[in-house]
């Protein structure tokens, strides 16, 4: 049975955010907070954690829910989203001026605000102030900071554990997107949560295809890159790098093939980090090349692909860092180039590290992921402890399987190699010796004269490292990380070479044929298909609006409400506020200009008929005032009580005391009575005309309902 608590959520669901329901789990967290219960509440990102929190604040009667945000950037964002669609909310920071926060706190403690963001920091350090706000609940974003455990521990995060004793009787709940136990069972104590209600969603996110490509060059990385964002032209992807160096290389190697890109990590300064993250964020730049200092919290929802120019250390990062692209449930890709040199590196990172043997467990499963030749989704999923029944048909590996040969006679050249040179030499001296270069390094230590010496020039440099990645992958040639990382053959290999054993190899995949490849896979078809090409049109509006607004497009419309739109083809206001992610505010504020092009592409005339008329209908219906109408719209007052009469004349508004106060109705009236002649310009010295005008059209509609029941 439906309560009347869930109508309501799901009617503040439908008018503010334009969604028709509540996406699985949502609901119930709602109802837990509603009823005053603390929750943990753990999604993937782009699970919608946001709705959880913020419904319950709108359902609250009175007082403010307090977000505990870490990001400067992040509060922006979601404040900049609340109000595009019309809900009180504002953000607390050390970037605002000084006034510009007392007038916050004093909007919050008057009850005028719903939602205020803020940093632990300012939380803790004026905790006097919010003492004197009455707060509907805490949601403590990004909670996983508080636990040693996660990955990304601030020790201010810890303090909030006075919460739940200082503010009796609030409710408290943590959001994160960190899933595992030991962390969730940490956030749990430090808050001192009570019996919280807890959800976990299932952390599969469908639309994120992956793939993996073994050892590319810096070359066709960037070309591939090149291509990747020449695939989505309109918006925009990540390319994550190992170091600062990287990033800062790439982002130049790019730049020089044309791309608009910008470099993002923690050596720069805050300025030109922001400058960075604002160019990103606005569209104005289309790829950010960034070290892991780039992304908690970046809730850009039209972000396509997400790369990896060097594999990550743990699955939890890279599953993370992925998890950017596509928030809007629309197809996303991640790729990730992986190489054995990587492994190496990381592997002296994870030895260095505080804790070697956790790190280089965790670089182990990364690499397995890495190295898969089965579904990588239900790797993932498996890591995380989901259990999955099917191959996901979204991964490189499910959508070609890799042709096989049989390629015992070319691990033997490669085994040979190695055991002549008796296991002292790495990758790149045995691929030389097979291919018979005449270098140096070769030379002087006389392996030309060795039998092995150029059996192997039938193939390319890229193709040997890739079957010599895949020996080693499979277990017949390790790498001595203690020696200088040398190749060595092992048991197995030993056999091949003998041949007891016979070995089956992936035939190699080149870079030319990733490229097409990449092309030709889940892209968006050229837009010949008409809901396509009305969808690119669509955003060019978003852009122009954006752009006049100084908003992220992302902010006006989400590429999934856009499509949506694109497929419904809304030609008035009514169908518009059908469509996903279009509430009331939005529909008014912007909805004329999406009209008109989707009109237009329709062959129909461009206006809508009457459409600001009915936007005010919509607006007054809302629950808005004709002064809030009129600023939300941007016209002058007296245009909306001109509707009003309009409107009430049409019988579409009945609710007169929400316009004209009875008292002032009764005046007004009785003047019209009295002198009917001369009533209008007696009464304009008190009264707005506006509201003549309306009051007379309560009279006129009374009048026609009593002629209407005499007639009976
Ligand atoms: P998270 O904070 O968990 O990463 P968000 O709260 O930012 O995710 O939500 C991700 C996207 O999903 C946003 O664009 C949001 O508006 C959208 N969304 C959330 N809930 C719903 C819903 N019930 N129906 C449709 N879209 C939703
Ligand atoms: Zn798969």
């Amino acid at each position: 049975m439906i309560s009347s608590l869930q109508s309501r959520a799901a009617g503040l669901l439908s008018r503010f955010y334009g969604y028709r329901s509540f996406r699985p789990g949502q609901w119930d967290v709602i109802s837990a907070v509603a009823s005053g219960r603390d929750a943990v509440v753990i999604m993937p990102t782009g699970g919608g954690k946001s709705i959880c929190y913020q419904i319950p604040a709108l359902l609250a009667e009175e007082g403010c829910a307090v977000v505990v945000s870490p990001l400067i950037a992040l509060m922006q964002d979601q404040t900049q989203g609340l109000v595009a669609n019309g809900i009180p909310a504002a953000a607390l920071h050390s970037n605002q001026d000084e006034n510009e926060n007392r007038r916050i706190t004093a909007a919050a403690a008057e009850g005028k605000i719903k939602l205020l963001y803020v940093s632990p920091e300012r939380l803790l350090a004026d905790m006097d102030i919010f003492k004197c706000i009455k707060i509907s609940l805490f949601a403590i974003d990004e909670a996983h900071c508080i636990s040693q455990w996660g990955h990304d521990f601030r020790p201010v995060y810890t303090e909030l554990s006075q919460l739940k004793n200082v503010f009796k009787g609030v409710p408290v709940m943590a959001l994160t997107a960190t899933a595992d136990r030991l962390t969730r069972n940490d956030i749990i104590t430090q808050l001192h949560l009570e019996d919280p209600y807890c959800h976990l969603s299932s952390f599969d996110r469908p639309n994120i295809s992956l793939a993996v490509y073994a050892n590319p060059g810096a070359r066709q990385r960037n070309a591939f890159i090149k291509d990747m964002a020449a695939k989505y032209p309109q918006d925009s992807g990540v390319v994550y790098c190992l170091s600062r160096k990287g990033a800062e290389e790439t982002n130049a190697a790019l730049s020089a093939l044309g791309l608009r890109t910008v470099c993002y990590h923690a050596g720069m300064t805050p300025q030109a980090r922001d400058k960075s993250l604002h160019a990103f964020l606005t569209g104005r730049t289309q790829v950010v090349c960034a070290t892991v200092a780039f992304g908690m919290g970046i809730d850009k929802s039209n972000i396509r692909w997400v790369i990896h120019v060097n594999m990550p250390g743990n699955i939890e990062s890279y599953y993370q860092e992925i998890g950017r692209a596509g928030r809007d449930g629309l197809p996303a890709e991640a790729v990730l180039f992986y190489s054995l040199q990587d492994v190496i590196l990381r592997r002296n990172f994870a030895q260095e590290s505080g804790q070697p043997v956790i790190n280089v467990e965790k670089l182990s499963r990364m690499q397995e992921y890495a190295e898969a030749r089965v579904c990588r989704r239900r790797i993932l999923l498996s890591y995380f402890s989901e259990e999955t029944t099917c191959d996901c048909g979204n991964c490189d590996n499910c959508r070609r399987p890799p042709a096989r040969f049989d390629g015992t006679v070319t691990a033997q050249k490669v085994l040979s190699a190695v055991m002549r040179t008796h296991a002292s030499t790495g990758i790149r001296t045995i691929i030389g010796i097979l291919r018979g270069y005449s270098r140096f390094d070769i030379k002087t230590a006389g392996y030309d004269r060795l039998p092995t010496f150029g059996v192997g020039a039938d193939l390319t440099e890229e193709q040997w490292l890739d079957y010599i990645t895949q020996m080693v992958q499979l277990g017949l040639l390790e790498i001595a990380y203690e020696e200088g990382n040398h190749l060595r053959p092992t048991a197995l290999g030993m056999k091949v070479l003998r041949g007891q054993e016979r070995l089956t190899l992936s035939v190699y995949t080149g870079t030319a044929e990733i490229r097409r490849k990449s092309k030709k896979d889940d892209g968006r078809k050229v837009p010949s298909d008409p809901v396509q090409q009305l969808f690119e049109q669509l955003k060019s509006v978003r852009a122009d609006i954006a752009r006049t607004e100084n908003l992220p497009p992302y902010i006006v419309f989400s590429d999934a409400t856009l499509l949506d739109m694109a497929k419904q083809k809304p030609t008035d206001t009514e169908s518009l506020l059908r469509v996903s992610g279009v509430g009331e505010v939005k529909a008014v504020r912007y909805g004329k200009r999406f009209i008109r092009e989707i009109r237009r592409f329709t062959g129909m005339s461009a206006t809508e008929r009457g459409a600001s008329i009915k936007e005010t209908l919509i607006l007054f219906n809302a629950g808005m005032t004709a002064r809030e109408i009129a600023s939300t719209k941007n016209i002058r007052e007296s245009t909306v009580y001109s509707h009003f009469a309009e409107l009430i004349g049409e019988g579409m508004i009945t609710a007169f005391h929400r316009i004209i106060a009875a008292d002032d109705f009764r005046t007004i009236s009785a003047e019209f009575d009295r002198d009917p002649g001369n009533a209008y310009e007696r009464l304009r010295e008190s009264y707005p005309p506006g509201l003549i005008s309306v009051a007379k059209a309560i009279r006129t509609a009374v009048a026609a309902k009593k002629t209407g029941l005499d007639r009976k």
